[in-house]
This record gives C-alpha cells, sequence and structure tokens, in this order.
C-alpha cells in the first residue's frame, strides 16, 4: 500500500543550523547577483551558493529575482525599471507558480 504523505514537498525545511541564516541570505542575495560584494563579502559567496543549494525557500527567492532582472532589463534597456513593473513581475511569476 502507497503510504505516501502529500504536500510535504521540502523535507530540509529551513538550513539554519546556526551557519547561514536565510535572512542574511536574502539580504546578500541582491549584491550577491550584482556582483558588488566587497573583498570581504566575498568571502561569504560560497555560504551563499551552499544555502541556496540546502535552503528551497532562499533557492526560489533567487530564482524569481534572476528571472525579474532578466525580464526588467529587456523591458526597458538601460533604464531603471519603475517599481510598478518589478511588482507586476514578481505578481505575475508567482501567481503562475500557484
Ligand atoms: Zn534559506
Amino acid at each position: 500500500m502507497s503510504g505516501g504523505r502529500c504536500g510535504d514537498a521540502a523535507p530540509e525545511g529551513r538550513a539554519r543550523s546556526g551557519e547561514t541564516d536565510c535572512e542574511e541570505v536574502i539580504d546578500r542575495l541582491y549584491a550577491f547577483l550584482d556582483e558588488e560584494l566587497s573583498a570581504e563579502d566575498e568571502v561569504d559567496v560560497p555560504r551563499i551558493q551552499r544555502h541556496l543549494a540546502e535552503c528551497a525557500p532562499c533557492l526560489r527567492e533567487r530564482d524569481v529575482e534572476v528571472v525579474v532582472r532578466e525580464v526588467v532589463r529587456r523591458a526597458c534597456a538601460g533604464d531603471h525599471a519603475p517599481q510598478s513593473l518589478r511588482v507586476r513581475i514578481m505578481t505575475s511569476i508567482t501567481t503562475t507558480r500557484g
């Protein structure tokens, strides 16, 4: 008999075993994607990458941010995208993922 439990898609849960905090990762994610980390921060890059590999919520956050940046870049080459556009893109992505 199949006793599979539905809905438990993230067995790892939040990877915050005292090493890298989700908040810290998200906080640095933007600088990380911008490649604007200082020499000091670069030490954290492997930690961020490792955390992303273990933490589904943060990985999804990263994916969304990457997609948003790509779409924004194409939508308004060179120009800074208005916040409203970002919000709309974010919303459409999260809505699509259901
Ligand atoms: Zn995390």
